[in-house]
C-alpha cells in the first residue's frame, strides 16, 4: 500500500505541474487566486516576488472576504479552499505552501527542502482523474467508450422499468444548428438521462423535418437559369433529398457531440418512405372521418414564393404601413326597416367604409354592418374655419396641408374627391366627431338609425357595373377604428368569407399567383395588387368621385417568413383539414394533457379556439402529395378509402417520388385502372407541418420500444401554434386522442445583454465554437460539451434565456468546482474498498453525520427538481453543496485526519466513509447534466461498484443512489447546532487573518481560539465540544487550530485579553467573544499541529502525540525504508 501511496504521488505531481512554476504570468495569476486557499489556515507569510505576491495578496482578500461573509455568494465563495486540492500545489518553494500543512510537511522531506524522515508517512491523495477537462480529447474519448459498450442499448435491454417516450420534434433539415438546437437537444438528453438512471425503458429517436419551401429554394438558388428551365419535378425532389440528407449529417454529428444519446443511426426523417406512408395513413383516416375537404376558400397566400401559407409560416414585422382608404358607396335603395322620415334622402346618402386594402374593391360583395350599432346619417359642409384657405386651391378642408405649410412632416393623408361630392354618408353615431377631424368637414347629424334597420339596403360599387346588399356582419364590427361599416370581400378575409357564406354572396376573387389581377378585374388586369394594382385603384375610385380620404397607416400585417414579403388573403382551390368539425375535440384533448409551464394551455387552448379549417395542400413539389386524382373533364375529385390505400402501399416501398414518375393506372387501384384515361393525379403536397404533425404515427406508434402517447414532448414556445398544434390536430382528427400527455416548452435564447442574436450585431454563440474552441484558442478556449450543458441546466429556461462569453466562462468556472470536488473525492478514496472498509453510521462521529444529513438532503432536493425539470434548482444546489458545504467546510477540516491518521485508523476511515457515499451519489446525482465529466470519474474509481445488475462499467449502468434512511436520522436541533457553529467558525477566521495579518502567527495552526460566549447554553454547548466526546468533533479540528480554549466568564476572558480579539453577535448565538493567541507547545514535524506533548517520545523526540502512535505502528508494519523506496 505504502509503494502505491508514494507511487501515486509522484503521478500527481508529474501530471500537475506547479501552477507558478509551470504556467504563463496571467494563467498563472488566474489559477493561483482561484486555487489558492484561504489564507486563514497559511503556514506561512508569503515570501514571494513580483507579480506573484501581488496577485496573492489580492487572492488573499477575496478569500477572507468570501469566508467570513456569512451569505456566501457563490462567485467569491468560489475562491475558497476547494481547488487547491494537494495536486495543484506541487513542489512549493519556501513558505509558498500556505493550506497544506500536511502534505507540505511530507514534501519537507523531500531533498531540496532538507531530509524529513516522516516524508513518505502522510497518506497523500492519489488519482488520475485530471484537473483539468481537456474535453476536446476526452469527451469524445468517453462517447466512444459508451459506444463500444453499446451501453445504451444494454440498459434498454436490461431495464425491466416502464418505458418512457420524450418524442423528438423534428428541426428542420436546413443549415448549421444555433445555440437553441443546443438548449432543445440538450434538455432533452438531460431529461433522458435522467430517467435512465431511474431505471426507465428509454428510446430516443432524433428526428428531422425534410420537406418544404426553403429547401426547395436552397435547390433552385443554386442552378442556374439554364439549369432550371431543365428542371422537372422529380429532378428538383431528388436534389431537395440530397440536400436534405446531407444537412442532417451534418446535423447529426453536431448533436452527438453534445453528448446527445438517441438512436442516431435510425433516426425519422419525414422524407422516408415509411414515414411518408405512416403521414398518408393519417391524411386517410382523416378523409375518412370527414375532415378533409376540397374548397374555395381565403387563404395567406404568398405571392413571392406563389404558395399558400398557414398561420405558422407568416410574420408580423413592424413598420408596415398600408395605403387605407375611406370610400363612399352610393345607396341605390333604402330597405323597407329604413326609418320613413329619413326615407326623402334617398339618392343623396351613400355609404362610409374605411379599408387597408384597397386592392381588394374589386372582390365587394357587400357591405357589413353591426345589427346592434346606432348609425348616423351625416351631412358633409365644409368645415368653417378652413373654407377661405382652402377654396382657393379649389379642395375643402385640408389639415394636412395646413400643416405642411407650418413646415411639419409631409402629410399623411390627402383627401379625396368625394369629401366634396357626397351629401350624405352613412356612418357609425360614436365616430362623427373623430371622422370629422380626420376629414376636415364638418358632419351634422340628420337622422340615426339602427345597423339592424340597414340590412337588405343596396349599394352601387363604384368601379363595376354592379349593386349589393348590405348585411349584418358580426362582433368583428366595433367602433374602434374606420366607419363602423365593413367593405366586405369575401375572397380575400376570413371574417368576410363567413358572412358570405351567411348571404350567399358571391366568392370573388380577381387575383392570381402571382398577385396579379385577373381578367375579371377588367381595366386593373396585370397590375399587382401589392404594387401597381393598389395605387390603380385608389386613382380610379377617385375619378369615380368615390374616395373620401387616402391616409397612411401603420399596423401589423402577415408577411411570408421566408421571403419576408408582404402576404395577400386570396380565395383559391384547396385541400382543408375542418378543424370546425373537430374543433371540441381538440379542445377536449388539450385538456387531458399537462402543460408545463401551466400557461402554455391557456395559449394553446386560445390558438385552438381561434383558428379556422386549416388549409393543408401546397402549390409545391418537395413535398408529401395529396394521394387525390381529378376528373380530366368534370375537375372532380377521386380520393377514396381504397385508392388511398393503394397509393399508400406505393410509397411505402417507393417513397413518394413514386407519386411524380409514375402513371395514373399504375397509382390507381384495380378497381379504377380501367378508366385511368379520365383521370389525372393532383399536384398539390401536403403543408409541412402536416408532415411533422404526423410523426406521433410515423414514429411514436411505429417504433418497437415507443409507445403511444408519448409521455413527453419539449420544444420551444412557439410551437403552441407549429408543431404541438398540428400534432395534436392530425391526432386528434384520426385518433381521437392527444398524442402527447404532457408538453414541456423553453423561451428563446439571447445574447448576455438580451438581444436577439444575428450575424449583423456579431452576438452569435455557435455551439461549436463553445465546445471546440475558435482559432485563436486565447481568446475562443474550447470549453467542451458539459460546460455548455451546464449551462442549460442553469437557466430557468421557462423564459428567455442570455448567454454570451462572459456567461460560459463563468460557467466553465463552476463546471471546475465539480470537477474539482470529484478529484478532491476520488483522490482521498485511493485505499478505500466500500464493501469492507464502510463504518457503521451510528459510530461516526458528529461532523460526519451532519454531512451525510446535508448529503441526503441535498439528494433529495436534486432528484425532486430533476422530476419537475427544474434544473436550475439542481445547478443551484449541488454547487452550493459542494462550494459551502463540502469544500468550504467539510473538506477542509477532513485533511488533517485523513492525511496524519494511520491509513486505516478510525478517524481516516470515517471520513473516507463520508466521502464515498459523496462520491457515489454526486456522481450519479450529475450525469443527467455533466454525463461526461461523471463517466470519467467513473472510470477513475478506485473499486468496482456492484448493482443489481453486476459490476457497474458505467455510470449509467449504476443507476440513481439510493440515500441510506439513517442518513436523515440527525436531529433538526443538532442540525441547527451545526449550523450556529458554521457561524461561529467564520468569526474565528476572521480573527486568525487578523493575527496573521499582524504576524503573530503564520499557520492557523500555530493559532490557540479563545472562546467565551454569552449565552449558557451556547457556552455549554461549546465547552463541550472542546474536549469533545469523540476526539474528532472537537473544537481545534472545526477551526483548524492546534488548540481551542472555551472560558466559562466575560472576567475570565478580559484576565487573558487576547491581543487579537473580536466580539461578534451572531444570530442564535449571542455575542461571542474571539481571541487569538499563539500555541502551546512546539510543531510536530510530521503534521505541524503544535502540542505541549511534542518532545515527550524518545523514539520520535520531534513528533506530537497524535503521529507519534502512527508512526510506531508503521513501524511495526513496515520499515520506513522500505516505504521510502
Ligand atoms: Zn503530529
Amino acid at each position: 500500500m505504502a509503494a502505491v501511496r508514494s507511487m501515486s504521488a509522484a503521478t500527481c505531481r508529474a501530471a500537475i505541474p506547479c501552477a507558478v512554476a509551470a504556467k504563463g504570468a496571467a494563467r498563472a495569476r488566474a489559477q493561483f487566486s482561484l486555487g489558492t486557499a484561504c489564507p486563514v489556515q497559511a503556514s506561512a507569510p508569503l515570501k514571494m516576488s513580483g507579480r506573484f505576491a501581488l496577485s496573492a495578496s489580492c487572492a488573499q482578500l477575496r478569500n477572507c472576504a468570501a469566508r467570513s461573509a456569512a451569505n456566501l455568494s457563490w462567485s467569491r465563495a468560489m475562491t475558497g479552499g476547494l481547488s487547491l486540492t494537494p495536486f495543484e500545489n506541487e513542489k512549493p518553494k519556501r513558505g509558498h505552501h500556505r493550506r497544506q500543512n500536511v502534505e507540505a510537511a511530507a514534501k519537507n522531506g523531500k531533498g531540496d527542502v532538507g531530509e524529513g524522515k516522516y516524508k513518505d508517512s502522510v497518506n497523500l491523495p492519489a488519482t488520475k482523474f485530471d484537473m483539468r477537462a481537456n474535453s476536446v480529447v476526452r469527451e469524445p474519448q468517453i462517447q466512444k467508450l459508451w459506444e463500444e459498450k453499446k451501453v445504451e442499448e444494454r440498459l434498454f435491454e436490461r431495464s425491466g422499468g416502464e418505458p418512457f417516450v420524450l418524442h423528438d420534434g423534428p428541426p428542420y433539415a436546413n443549415g448549421d444548428l444555433h445555440i437553441g438546437h443546443a438548449l432543445n437537444k440538450i434538455l432533452k438528453d438531460i431529461i433522458n438521462r435522467y430517467h435512465i438512471l431511474q431505471g426507465r425503458k428509454v428510446k430516443f429517436v432524433p428526428g428531422w423535418d425534410c420537406h418544404g419551401l426553403p429547401i426547395e429554394l436552397k435547390v433552385l438558388q443554386s442552378m442556374t437559369a439554364d439549369q432550371r428551365k431543365e428542371l422537372t419535378p422529380i429532378k428538383l425532389r431528388k436534389k431537395a433529398a440530397q440536400f436534405a440528407v446531407k444537412t442532417v449529417d451534418a446535423q447529426r454529428e453536431q448533436f452527438k457531440r453534445y453528448g446527445i444519446w438517441g438512436d442516431w443511426d435510425h433516426p425519422y426523417l419525414t422524407l422516408k418512405p415509411e414515414y411518408e406512408a405512416a403521414q398518408i395513413g393519417v391524411f386517410g383516416k382523416m378523409v375518412l372521418n370527414g375532415h378533409i375537404y376540397r374548397g374555395k376558400k381565403p387563404v395567406h397566400w404568398s405571392p413571392s414564393s406563389q404558395t399558400a401559407l398557414a398561420e405558422a409560416e407568416l410574420e408580423y414585422p413592424e413598420g408596415h404601413v398600408s395605403k387605407s382608404i375611406y370610400v363612399a358607396f352610393p345607396l341605390t335603395s333604402f330597405s323597407d326597416k329604413f326609418p320613413k322620415e329619413l326615407k326623402a334622402l334617398q339618392g343623396e346618402v351613400s355609404l362610409a367604409i374605411w379599408t387597408t386594402t384597397p386592392w381588394t374593391m374589386p372582390g365587394n360583395a357587400a357591405v357589413a354592418v353591426n345589427g346592434e350599432l346606432d348609425y348616423a346619417i351625416v351631412e358633409l359642409q365644409p368645415a368653417e374655419e378652413t373654407v377661405s384657405e382652402s377654396a382657393s386651391e379649389g379642395t375643402p378642408a385640408d389639415e394636412p396641408e395646413q400643416k405642411k405649410k407650418k413646415g411639419s412632416a409631409p402629410p399623411k393623408s390627402s383627401p379625396g374627391s368625394a369629401l366634396q361630392s357626397s351629401k350624405h354618408l352613412v356612418v357609425a353615431k360614436d365616430l362623427v366627431p373623430t371622422l370629422e377631424s380626420k376629414w376636415g368637414v364638418k358632419l351634422t347629424v340628420k337622422g340615426e338609425v339602427k345597423g339592424a334597420q340597414l340590412e337588405g339596403s343596396a349599394y352601387r360599387h363604384p368601379l363595376f357595373e354592379r349593386e349589393s346588399p348590405v348585411v349584418i356582419g358580426g362582433d368583428y364590427i366595433t367602433t374602434e377604428s374606420g366607419t363602423g361599416l365593413v367593405h366586405t370581400a369575401p375572397g380575400h378575409g376570413q371574417e368576410d368569407y363567413v358572412t358570405g357564406l351567411k348571404y350567399d354572396l358571391p366568392l370573388l376573387s380577381p387575383v392570381n399567383d402571382r398577385g396579379d389581377f385577373t381578367e375579371e378585374a377588367g381595366k386593373f388586369q396585370g397590375l399587382n395588387v401589392l404594387g401597381d394594382g393598389n395605387t390603380a385603384i385608389v386613382s380610379a375610385l377617385d375619378e369615380a368621385q368615390a374616395l373620401l380620404l387616402e391616409e397612411a397607416y401603420s399596423h401589423k400585417y402577415p408577411y411570408d417568413w421566408r421571403t419576408k414579403k408582404p402576404t395577400i388573403f386570396r380565395a383559391t382551390e384547396q385541400w382543408f383539414a375542418s378543424v370546425t368539425g373537430f374543433k371540441q375535440a381538440a379542445l377536449d384533448a388539450i385538456s387531458t394533457v399537462e402543460w408545463i409551464p401551466q400557461v402554455g394551455q391557456n395559449r394553446i387552448t386560445a390558438m385552438t379556439v381561434g383558428r379556422s379549417d386549416w388549409c393543408i395542400s401546397r402549390q409545391r413539389n418537395w413535398g408529401v402529395p395529396i394521394p387525390v386524382f381529378y376528373d380530366k373533364e368534370s375537375g372532380e375529385p377521386l380520393m377514396t378509402e381504397e385508392t388511398i390505400a393503394h397509393v399508400q402501399g406505393i410509397v411505402r416501398e417507393k417513397g413518394t417520388d413514386a407519386w411524380f414518375y409514375m402513371e395514373v393506372a399504375d397509382l390507381l387501384p384495380d378497381g379504377h385502372k380501367a378508366d385511368a384515361d379520365k383521370y389525372r393525379k393532383g399536384t398539390d403536397t401536403m403543408d409541412v407541418w402536416f408532415d411533422s404533425g404526423s410523426s406521433w404515427s410515423g414514429v411514436v406508434d411505429s417504433r418497437d420500444g415507443l409507445r403511444l402517447p408519448s409521455d413527453l414532448v419539449l420544444e420551444g414556445s412557439d410551437q403552441h401554434r407549429g408543431w404541438f398544434q398540428s400534432s395534436l390536430l392530425t391526432s386528434v382528427a384520426s385518433t381521437g386522442q392527444a398524442p402527447y400527455k404532457s408538453v414541456l416548452t423553453h423561451g428563446f435564447v439571447l445574447d448576455e445583454r438580451g438581444l436577439k442574436m444575428s450575424k449583423s450585431l456579431g452576438n452569435v454563440i455557435d455551439p461549436r465554437l463553445v465546445i471546440n474552441g475558435g482559432k485563436n484558442q486565447k481568446t475562443e478556449p474550447a470549453y467542451g460539451a458539459d460546460v455548455l450543458r451546464l449551462w442549460v441546466s442553469s437557466v430557468d429556461y421557462t423564459g428567455d434565456v442570455l448567454i454570451g462569453p462572459g456567461i460560459v466562462r463563468q460557467m466553465s468556472d463552476t463546471y471546475r468546482k465539480f470537477r474539482g470536488t470529484l478529484r478532491y473525492l476520488l483522490g482521498n478514496l485511493f485505499d478505500f474498498d466500500p464493501t469492507k472498509d464502510v463504518l457503521p453510521y451510528s459510530s461516526l462521529p458528529a461532523v460526519d453525520r451532519y454531512t451525510l444529513a446535508k448529503l441526503a438532503g441535498v439528494m433529495g432536493e436534486v432528484r425532486e427538481s430533476y422530476e419537475k425539470y427544474q434544473f436550475y434548482r439542481f445547478y443551484q444546489l449541488v454547487q452550493r453543496f459542494m462550494v459551502v458545504d463540502l469544500s468550504n467546510f467539510y473538506f477542509d477540516i477532513c485533511k488533517d485526519r485523513l492525511y496524519i491518521d494511520s491509513p486505516d485508523g478510525f478517524s481516516r476511515r470515517a471520513a473516507q466513509t463520508v466521502l464515498s457515499s459523496t462520491l457515489l451519489c454526486l456522481v450519479r446525482a450529475i450525469a443527467p447534466v455533466l454525463p461526461h465529466m461523471a463517466e470519467d470519474a467513473w472510470q477513475n474509481l478506485p473499486h468496482k461498484i456492484e448493482t443489481r445488475g453486476g459490476v457497474a462499467e458505467t455510470v449509467f449502468e449504476a443507476g440513481w443512489p439510493e440515500v441510506e434512511e439513517e442518513w436523515r436520522t440527525f436531529s433538526e436541533e443538532d442540525s441547527a447546532f451545526w449550523a450556529k457553529l458554521l457561524l461561529i467558525r467564520n468569526e474565528v477566521n476572521k480573527v486568525i487573518e487578523a493575527a496573521r495579518n499582524a504576524k503573530l502567527i503564520g499557520a492557523s495552526l500555530e493559532a490557540k481560539a479563545i472562546l467565551c460566549a454569552t449565552d449558557p447554553a451556547v457556552a455549554e454547548k461549546l465547552r463541550g465540544m472542546a474536549d469533545g466526546a469523540h476526539p474528532v468533533d472537537q473544537l481545534r479540528y472545526m477551526f483548524i487550530t492546534s488548540q481551542v480554549e472555551v472560558l466559562d466568564s466575560r472576567e475570565a476572558f478580559e484576565a487573558l485579553n487576547p491581543e487579537h480579539r473580536n466580539t461578534a453577535d451572531i444570530e442564535g448565538v449571542g455575542e461571542l467573544l474571539v481571541g487569538v493567541v499563539r500555541a502551546d507547545g512546539g510543531k510536530c514535524e510530521r503534521c505541524w499541529n503544535y502540542s505541549t506533548l511534542v518532545g515527550s517520545s524518545e523514539a520520535h523526540p520531534t513528533l506530537c502525540e497524535r503521529c507519534e502512535p502512527v508512526i510506531e505502528k508503521r513501524g511495526a508494519e513496515k520499515p520506513l525504508e522500505a516505504v521510502a523506496a
